[in-house]
């Protein structure tokens, strides 16, 4: 613990407090450039650095700089990305990097206003990346910085309103040191991420706790507000799993914009959309549908709840034709050979896509319960009939989308 000297700023505190006990040895901090940060911060966006650092690994190691992410397919960027979640921060990055190499000569910007000015980069991340690629004096704002901020300033209210925005970036610039602004950004993380944790903060090891309001009103527990409580809407879509006689099953790629934008998906069905149809245009008979359990994907401002149907795929010539960009067989035997799948749906072939061994009707849409089935049957279990799961519970806890906002929440 660093011992506070009466009435010193912020910056030098937790710059000392950062050299004993901060994070050194992260991979994007040797070396810190900006190409490096960049991608290491918009994986940090909703993401735990300890499940950041391999992806980022096998990130830079096929993509070593902006020239060869701008001219990579984007189905490879993606099934670099695939289990990371939020693909359209993926999108981004691909878009983004062509936008360099256009506008910029295949150099990242060192400028503020140009590296805003990327798809997917809002004011913090910018600030971010400069401040610790180049030592710029920018400001950043993340979730875990807001919440040390709010509560060292004791300032009230939910940070996502603007108001209290506009008062956390202020007091967020208000502390920024002249000079090591690499590492006091990285320190602030720090502080947020080991210290000033949303649960359970350790005040006693702090090192702005002396003049910290939220701790001197014994109100750390309240401060920042949680987000005011709203109902989350469910979808549901049947996915259809059609097994042809060889075991393969059918993929699609999805649509460039939307959910799973771009990534590879067995064929999805709404609500509203006709099974039957679906399945004649899969080559396979709606008839010879059988339900496998249910899963729930929690996104940002929804629950999607998947429900699975193994259609065996009777009439080949119906789908042989189709682009091989858009359509694909898979072995379930390989998924290393698998293209960029969304994680739900990776999971759900990797557990297996065979029947219940009951005759269970074709459910109709809505189908079953999955809190009855959830309660059922503990999460992850692969016991079926009744089998639920649920997926990706770190993106149903963090309330906000990553992207052009910035000022993201995250990190571990
Ligand atoms: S004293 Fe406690 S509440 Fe205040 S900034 Fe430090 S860890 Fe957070």
């Amino acid at each position: 613990m660093s011992e506070a000297i009466e009435g010193e700023a912020f910056a030098p505190r937790l710059l000392r407090w950062f050299d004993r006990h901060g994070r050194h040895d992260l991979p994007w901090q040797h070396p810190r450039e900006a190409y490096r940060v960049w991608i290491s911060e918009v994986m940090l966006q909703q993401t735990q650095v300890a499940t950041v650092i391999p992806y980022f690994e096998r990130f830079m190691a096929r993509f070593a700089d902006v020239r060869s992410l701008a001219q990579a397919p984007i189905d490879e960027v993606l099934r670099h990305w695939a289990g990371l979640g939020y693909y359209a921060r993926a999108r981004n990055l691909h878009r983004a990097a062509q936008a360099i190499v256009e506008r910029h000569g295949g150099t990242f910007p060192a400028d503020l206003d140009a590296v805003q000015a990327l798809p997917g980069v809002g004011r913090s991340t910018a600030g971010a990346i400069l401040a610790q690629a180049h030592g710029q004096r920018h400001a950043i704002l993340d979730g875990n910085v807001r919440r040390v901020l709010a509560r060292h300033a004791g300032i009230e209210g939910w940070p996502g309103l603007p108001r209290v925005q506009s008062r956390l970036w202020d007091v967020a610039r208000s502390h920024l040191p002249h000079a090591r602004l690499a590492d006091y950004t990285q320190a602030l993380m720090d502080l947020g991420n080991a210290v000033c944790r949303a649960r359970a903060p350790l005040c006693e090891v702090c090192p702005v706790r002396s003049d910290c309001v939220a701790r001197r009103q014994a109100r750390v527990n309240q401060i920042p507000s949680a987000r005011p409580a709203r109902e989350r809407p469910q979808r549901r879509s049947r996915v259809l799993l059609v097994v042809d006689p060889r075991g393969e099953v059918l993929l699609q790629r999805r649509a460039p914009s939307g959910i799973w934008g771009g990534l590879w998906c067995p064929p999805l069905v709404a609500e509203d959309e006709d099974l039957d149809a679906a399945c004649r245009n899969a080559g396979a008979d709606s008839r010879s549908a059988r339900p496998l359990a249910p899963l729930r994907h929690a996104f940002t401002h929804f629950d999607l709840v998947l429900e699975p149907l193994r259609v065996h795929q009777g009439r080949p010539e119906a789908i042989t034709d189709r682009d091989p960009a858009s359509h694909a067989w898979i072995k379930l035997s390989s998924p290393d050979s698998w293209p960029g799948l969304p994680a739900p749906i990776r999971k759900l072939l990797l557990e297996g896509i065979d029947p219940p061994q009951t005759d269970l009707p074709l459910p109709p849409c809505p189908a079953p319960s999955i809190a009855s089935s959830s309660a059922a049957k503990p999460k992850g279990s692969t016991a079926r009939p009744t089998r639920a799961r649920s997926d990706n519970a770190s993106s149903k806890a963090s309330p906000r989308k990553p992207g052009k906002a910035g000022s993201s929440t995250r990190r571990g």
